[in-house]
């Protein structure tokens, strides 16, 4: 099993995260800028993480093999702290940057006129840079925030085959899925979207436009759940090919109308990869 997991916070994880995943068959991964915890006060302070993003992340990444790109953006619930707000100011010169293949994580936390502002003007980004955007839909309220979501990216103009709409659960995905934007799903240890209920979803909508991620941030959070929705797909009758198209060719054909996908020179996958890595990486 390859795996491409395309939203994961690494900077949140320890670097025996990074070999655990490796050893699973995780050999790329996304990592969206985000919130992170402690309140910013000031741009450079998203400067400095931006930097840390697309220099250091990679770099730790890439001693275990696994490839690592970047989506930049404001984060919705900073984009509501006025000491923040000139971040939009700096994402030009982020956008520009190789390793940057999407707009993100952009979207509603609590749905204001701030967050509606920041979201309109960095979908506009992602068309003025001919960038992919990665939204993130609210944690509460979500059949509300979602519709809200879909009726903004359809006011900016952005063809819907370059957006993923993420953090879908049972109530959202029908309401995204005739739209063309691509259908994000984050797995979690307990809450919110779990590997079984995942599997469910993909026999009733099937796999196609369709994206699981680990997101693996400060929460509590697992990032070889990726991993494991593969190894549920197949208990549940998918093939290996319906697993490799949701875990790799999925986030791949995204992340490469970027134009910036870099895969060249990743091992191959080692065959043992295909057989119980869950019991061999833990979890
Ligand atoms: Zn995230």
């Amino acid at each position: 099993m390859r795996v491409f997991d395309p939203h994961i916070h690494m900077t949140s994880r320890t670097t025996d995260d990074y070999r655990r995943m490796a050893d699973a068959g995780v050999r790329a991964v996304v990592e969206p800028a985000f919130w992170l915890g402690q309140p910013r006060t000031n741009p450079g302070s998203f400067a400095d993480y931006f930097d840390s993003l697309l220099g250091w992340e990679p770099y730790r990444a890439s001693q275990f093999g696994v490839r690592h790109h970047a989506t930049i953006a404001l984060n919705p619930k900073e984009a509501n702290d006025p000491r923040c707000r000139p971040v939009l100011d700096l994402l030009p010169r982020y956008l520009d940057k190789d390793g940057v293949v999407a707009v993100g994580e952009v979207g509603y936390d609590s749905m204001t006129p701030a967050e509606d502002e920041a979201f309109g003007t960095q979908l506009a980004l992602a068309r003025e840079f001919e960038l992919p955007a990665l939204v993130h839909t609210p944690h509460r309220d979500k059949a509300a925030g979602t519709r809200r979501t879909l009726d903004v990216i359809a006011e900016s103009g952005i063809d819907p085959g370059r957006v993923a709409v993420d953090h879908l659960n049972e109530v959202t995905v029908g309401l995204v899925r005739d739209t063309g934007c691509w259908l994000g799903f984050s797995i979690y240890p307990e809450t919110k979207m779990s590997p079984p209920r995942m599997v469910e979803i993909l026999q009733r909508y099937g796999t196609e436009r369709v994206l699981v991620n680990s997101a693996a941030d400060w929460g509590h959070s697992d990032p070889l759940l990726t991993v494991a929705t593969g190894e549920a797909m197949l208990a549940a009758g998918f093939t290996a090919d319906d697993v490799d198209l949701v875990l790799w060719r999925n986030p791949v054909a995204f992340y490469a109308q970027s134009g910036r996908l870099d895969l060249s020179d990743l091992p191959a996958p080692e065959p043992s990869y295909a057989g119980s890595s869950l019991a061999r990486g833990g979890s």
